[in-house]
């Protein structure tokens, strides 16, 4: 017997199982249909995991340097076996989580491999999900609306597929016993930079290759400029505007070995292992879209409305699988406003330049809406303020006075449309900007906001103040 719901969900990530909970709240009935864990790549094999690693690396390297805050310690020991089991802990804890909230939101949680056999239950194909029950058993679920949620998983370079040993992706890489001596990161985007950040931190050696012209391509450029000075600074080797030759990969005795192309000459690079993060690809194979008119883009990922709606009215996808910024929190906002237009309340939008992107190096780098790059190939007249945190009393209290806060307003409206941070807590920091994007704020108006004397945040408000030449501590 099928099962008949209003709402069903196929695949509990992030966007996935926060988009069931709302529709639950919203009186529907929902099944999560899910073939791994609940919590998706977030976390299982991405945020929570690798900021509790990076949460370990960043305390050692303190602790290496608490001479400077006028503390000697005696010898650090690092105890990696202990590391994955703290992150283990939490990632353990916060399933739970979200399998009580389940249960909690009354959601029908079905273990398993679905697959879409046709597009709505008011379509003459009569849609539903078959899914392969994780004990062989088949099931049939019929909902009024289904929403894709499939994520996304590691891209991979021809000729150089994880195994798990010399050649990772970050799945892998999340779960090594034990570190290896030398790594090589293949790709400086958002992933590749952490793991660079928190494997120099435990003591790898890392060479980290880019083939664009900047860490974190489409990040402003002062700020990558500026996270290159402090990975290099720290040991880290960067080559940017490199390719790496993935059919010249080798193992040998003493790990791996591979050539890139800098300009016009190769080089042959070694290491123990080599971590390749070079983007994110769309789960949608294999999901039933052949029965549906469900379109895709030209770059793989499910083709959506403002409202998520597939061309399948019935049907919506969110996430990583559609694209975009691939994020968690973009993910679950992507879900609130498929229930959202589920249900007839249209409170949730979504706009790319109100969410937070955040890098979490050290220093760490967070920014929303635009960078002063894009906003000028957009045609749009900028004004910016630079505020470095060495002139913000917390950031030398705290001993973390690298980096800066760049604000970009647009000349003609004097509207904010853009901040990019580098340094301490900047992913925390972000989220007043992202604030002062969604309520239309200008500079201005930031500006007349009291900030809590000594904090960081402070320098969000002198910012404010500099971009009209009114800096008072500049
Ligand atoms: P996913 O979380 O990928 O969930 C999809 C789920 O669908 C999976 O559980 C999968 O098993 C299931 N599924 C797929 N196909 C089927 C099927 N046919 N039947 C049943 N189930 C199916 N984002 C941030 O915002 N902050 C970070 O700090 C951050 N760090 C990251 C670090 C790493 C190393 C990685 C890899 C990613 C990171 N991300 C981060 C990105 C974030 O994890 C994703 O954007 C987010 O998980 C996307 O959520 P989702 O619900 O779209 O997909």
């Amino acid at each position: 017997m099928a099962i008949h719901c209003d709402v069903a969900v196929l695949g509990g990530g992030t966007g996935g199982y926060i988009a069931a909970i709302r529709a639950a709240q919203a009186g529907k009935q929902v099944v999560i249909i899910e073939q791994d864990k609940l919590g998706g790549t977030c976390l299982h094999r991405g945020c929570i995991p690798s900021k509790a690693l990076l949460r370990s690396a960043e305390l050692y390297a303190q602790m290496k340097n608490s001479e400077d805050y006028g503390i000697a310690s005696s010898e650090v020991t690092l105890l990696y076996p202990k590391v994955q089991q703290r992150k283990q802990a939490i990632v353990d804890q916060l399933h739970k989580g979200v399998q009580a909230l389940m249960r909690k939101n009354k959601i029908q949680v079905i273990e398993g491999r679905g697959r879409v056999i046709g597009p709505s239950i008011f379509s003459p194909k009569s849609g539903a999900v078959a899914v392969e029950l994780n004990n062989d058993e088949m099931e049939t679920v019929v909902p009024a609306n289904l929403i894709i949620a499939t994520g996304s998983r590691p891209r991979t370079l021809a000729g150089l597929q994880p195994d798990g040993v010399s050649v990772l992706s970050s799945d892998e890489a999340l779960t090594l016993e034990e570190l290896p001596a030398s790594i090589l990161i293949v790709g400086g985007g958002v992933i590749g930079v952490e793991w660079a950040s928190l494997l120099q931190d435990f003591g790898v050696r890392v060479t980290l290759v880019e083939a664009a012209d900047q860490l974190l391509p489409s990040e402003d450029g002062e700020i990558s400029r500026e996270l290159r000075k402090h990975l290099e600074r720290r040991g880290i080797t960067v080559m940017t505007g490199v390719k790496v030759l993935a059919d010249t990969y080798e193992t040998t005795k003493q790990g791996i070995q591979i050539s890139v192309q800098n300009g016009e000459k190769n080089e042959r690079l070694e290491a123990d292992k080599i971590l390749v993060s070079i983007g994110r690809q769309a789960n949608v194979e294999n999901i039933g879209l052949e029965n549906t008119d469900i379109a895709l883009t030209k770059e793989g990922y499910i083709r959506v409305n403002e409202h998520m709606q597939t061309m399948e009215p019935h049907i919506y996808a969110i996430g990583d699988c559609i694209g975009g910024l691939q994020l968690a929190h973009a993910a679950s906002h992507e879900g609130l406003i498929a229930v959202g237009h589920m249900i007839g309340e249209t409170s949730h939008t979504y706009a790319e330049s109100q969410v937070p992107r955040c890098v979490y190096t050290r220093p760490e780098v967070a920014s929303v809406g635009y960078t002063e790059q894009d906003a000028k190939k957009k045609g749009r007249n900028t004004k910016t303020a630079k505020v470095p945190f060495a002139a913000i009393g917390k950031a030398l209290v705290q001993g973390e006075k690298e980096g800066f806060l760049k604000l970009v307003a647009d000349a003609d409206t004097d509207d904010l449309i853009g901040v990019q941070i580098i340094g301490a807590h900047a992913t925390e920091l972000i989220a007043q900007a992202a604030l002062a994007q969604l309520l239309d704020a200008t500079p201005w108006e930031i500006g007349q906001a009291v900030f809590a004397h000594p904090s960081l945040s402070e320098i969000f408000g002198e910012a404010a103040l500099a971009i009209d030449g009114r800096a008072l501590n500049l």
